[in-house]
């Protein structure tokens, strides 16, 4: 038989090892934008899940036509690679200029709101010089929330949203290496914002976690804390909704009494729509449960004001 040269994809098929990667495609903000729509039919925060989508539609906008911005340099990229880091690493990326050219195209193209308090702390950012503006980054990204008014957080995490995405979308193949810990995101560096747990094709039963920033979706084990890698004891918990009993419920928190952390996971098999930012915005009132039952959110969603739940 002649020898056969078998692509990246084939390879892992063939040695039964699970694609490391899923990434979005390049209409990532449309399709959430999209489901947030969705997910706003006859939802008690439906107004507040519309404004979302209007700020995904702006995301969109500026990730198809985004200002210039000066990614990595192909020397960096390499050190990266070498070293097993991740190559657009958030703490250094979110710290230079490159990132508030798209927080001006987002302003331009975010439409005027009907609400005071949006359109006050739009105005409150529109007049922030560099400096401020980098602080409030910084701060969101970092966790230190008290540094940035809750009002503003979205538009300063949309922005950071489409800048990453942008360069993770840019990176050249084989940019993105598994790193050790696996508990945050290979090309960015930030925590998950949820898992999926997909259903289809080589990817199906298998869990991979969403990064909160970039939107890269990577390979993480089910039945393992995805903060403290625990895997004894974890637990799931879910709401009866619309008269879906819990266990068939589409998001299901997975809870860890080692750490005390949690995280949400979408069955894509319940809803095959479900999508990581979307379906966590619209299902705050799990988030409410689980903080009364004692467990801790390890990462925020970027889109939402921090302490605002
Ligand atoms: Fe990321
Ligand atoms: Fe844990």
């Amino acid at each position: 038989m002649p020898a056969q040269i078998l692509e990246p994809g084939q390879i892992e098929a063939a040695a039964n090892i699970p694609p490391f990667l899923h990434l979005p495609g390049p209409d990532l903000f449309r399709i959430r934008a999209a489901r947030l729509r969705q997910l706003a039919e006859g939802h008690p925060l439906a107004g507040y899940l519309l404004l979302v989508a209007a700020l995904c539609d702006a995301q969109q906008q500026v990730l198809d036509n985004p200002p210039p911005l000066p990614g990595p340099a192909p020397e960096a990229l390499a050190r990266s690679r070498e070293h097993g880091m991740p190559p657009i690493a958030y703490e250094a990326l979110v710290r230079a200029d490159g990132w508030l050219a798209v927080l001006d195209a987002l302003l331009e193209c975010f439409p005027v709101p009907s609400n005071a308090a949006v359109a006050d702390a739009l105005q409150q950012l529109g007049e922030a010089d560099t400096a401020q503006r980098k602080t409030w980054g910084v701060g969101l990204l970092s966790g230190q929330f008290d540094l940035l008014p809750p009002a503003i957080a979205p538009f300063v995490g949309a922005a950071l949203q489409v800048a990453f995405s942008h360069w993770m979308l840019a990176l050249p193949d084989g940019a993105i290496v598994e790193n050790e810990a696996k508990v945050l995101c290979p090309a960015c560096g930030s925590p998950p914002v949820s898992g999926m747990i997909r259903h289809r094709g080589k990817h199906n039963g298998l869990r991979y976690l969403a990064c909160s920033l970039c939107s890269c979706e990577w390979h993480y084990v089910r039945l393992k804390c995805s903060h403290c890698q625990e895997s004894k004891h974890l637990a799931h918990l879910s709401l009866e909704r619309d008269g879906v009993k819990g266990e068939q419920a589409a998001i299901r928190a997975e809870t860890c009494p080692s750490c005390q952390g949690y995280l949400k996971q979408c069955y894509l098999e319940f809803d095959a729509e479900a999508e990581a930012q979307a379906d966590d915005l619209a299902s705050l009132d799990l988030d409410v449960r689980l903080s009364e039952e004692g467990y801790l959110r390890r990462a925020p969603n970027l889109l939402l004001a921090p302490g605002s739940e």
